[in-house]
């Protein structure tokens, strides 16, 4: 449980870790809350030979609205957006996937890049980033770039991050109260076993909806959200469309749980944030 000996920086300004990651190429992590790569390093599934703490970083942590949408920053962490009044006026989903994440130790120190650059299949918020159509901007050595959530999650552990980029926000829409997520609890640990994120847009008369810890990555349930696309939302139809939910996707199967249970609650929850959601509208 000791880590492989590892150099260490500590950049003041982005800019600077971003010079240090392409001088040390793959060869490098960054530490953000350490609640991921720590265990990893500890475990020695993870031997950089350099660690970049961007922890001391300003003008990474912060919730702001800014053009019509929210935006949060990196370093943010769990703690900070579920205590968020504004997220909690402006976009309710987040500070309502906050809620489940561990607990307060876990929510004081992980961030939300540093968990959704991790990409745990198991991981919360990639149901909302995902139903939510977030929008991630990366900053690198060609400048920035932004990957919309449905390309982030390539597979289990894997993004479409590069590895001299470094993820500086994270943008949302900003949405009614119509939204909910529901998680079934590992409950060592809190991770999710099937968590689904909706959000329910009812002008438009569509819903979106992001499910985690089913498949190797997460994934959005396109085609309960076809089948609800312009219907009403009554309890038949939501039930109808949350039958579809592990459709084309395969489910995990393991220790905790069987793909065949996996499924299952994926459809499960989908059908109950589905009811929740549409009873906030
Ligand atoms: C006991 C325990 C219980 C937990 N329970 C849950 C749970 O219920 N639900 C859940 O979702 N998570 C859970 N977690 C994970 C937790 O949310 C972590 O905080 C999170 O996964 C990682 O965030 P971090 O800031 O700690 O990142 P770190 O561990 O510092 O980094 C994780 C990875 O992201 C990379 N990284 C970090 N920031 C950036 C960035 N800005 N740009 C590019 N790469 C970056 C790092 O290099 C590393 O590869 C739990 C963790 C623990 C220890």
């Amino acid at each position: 449980m000791i880590p492989a000996a590892f150099d260490y920086s500590r950049p003041q300004t982005l800019e600077e870790a971003v010079n240090l990651l392409a001088q040390h190429g793959e060869a490098a992590k960054l530490l953000a809350g350490g609640h991921s790569l720590i265990p990893a390093l500890k475990l020695r599934l993870a031997q950089p030979k350099t660690v970049i703490d961007i922890g001391r970083i300003a003008d990474l942590s912060y919730i702001r609205e800014q053009d019509g949408r929210i935006v949060v920053g990196a370093m943010t962490t769990h703690h900070a957006i579920e205590t968020s009044a504004l997220l909690e006026e402006k976009c309710p989903l987040l500070p309502e996937v906050a809620r489940h994440i561990g607990d307060v130790q876990v929510r004081n120190r992980g961030t939300l890049a540093g968990s959704i650059v991790h990409a745990d299949p198991a991981a919360d918020w990639p149901a909302a980033i995902l139903a939510l159509d977030a929008e991630m901007e990366t900053v690198g050595p060609d400048g920035p770039r932004v990957i919309a959530a449905k390309k982030f999650f390539v597979d289990l552990f894997q993004t479409a991050l590069r590895s001299d980029e470094i993820l500086r926000e994270i943008r949302f829409p900003v949405t009614a109260k119509s939204v909910a997520y529901v998680k079934t609890v590992q409950r060592a640990s809190g991770f999710a076993i099937a968590g689904v994120a909706v959000v329910v847009d009812a002008p438009r008369m569509t819903v979106s909806v992001g499910i985690t810890g089913v498949a190797a990555k997460a994934y959005r349930a396109t085609a309960v959200e076809t089948k609800l696309a312009g219907q009403s939302l009554s309890a038949e139809n939501m039930a109808a469309a949350a039958a579809k939910a592990a459709n084309r996707v395969e489910p995990l199967g393991d220790i905790h749980a069987s793909s065949e249970y996996r499924a299952h609650l994926a459809q499960l929850n989908t059908r109950r944030a589905l009811v929740l959601a549409a009873s906030r509208a």
